[in-house]
C-alpha cells in the first residue's frame, strides 16, 4: 500500500453504495414466481432491529451473488435468493416473521 491509497470508503464511495440498491419492489416478479402471490405488500419484522414493514420497503441489492434484502431501517440482511440452473434458494432467515394476506 502507498501513501495515496484510501484507508476509507471516500463521499463518491459511499454516494456509490447508497446507489447501489432499489427498493423491495423490484423483487416482485421473483417473489411472485416463488410464493405464487405478491409478496411486495406483505408484512415483515425485521431480526436485527424489530422494524415491521411491507417487503416493497426493503432495500434490494442486485450486485452481490444473488439478491440481497436489508431492512431500510438498520441495514440487517433479511433475506437472500440465488439462482441456479435448475433451483432458486430462498433464505428469509434475517425476518423474524412474515404476514402475508392470502388470495380472496
Ligand atoms: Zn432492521
Amino acid at each position: 500500500m502507498t501513501d495515496h491509497e484510501p484507508t476509507h470508503l471516500t463521499d463518491a464511495d459511499e454516494a456509490a453504495v447508497d446507489d447501489a440498491y432499489v427498493d423491495g419492489n423490484a423483487l416482485a416478479g421473483d417473489l411472485l414466481e416463488i410464493f405464487a402471490m405478491d409478496m411486495t405488500t406483505a408484512v415483515g419484522t425485521c431480526g436485527g432491529c424489530g422494524r415491521t414493514a411491507v417487503l416493497a420497503a426493503a432495500r434490494v441489492y442486485r450486485r452481490a451473488p444473488g439478491v440481497v434484502l436489508r431492512c431500510a431501517g438498520c441495514s440487517h440482511v433479511l433475506g437472500r435468493i440465488v439462482r441456479a440452473p435448475d433451483r432458486v434458494v430462498v433464505d428469509l432467515a434475517g425476518l423474524r416473521s412474515i404476514s402475508a394476506r392470502l388470495p380472496d
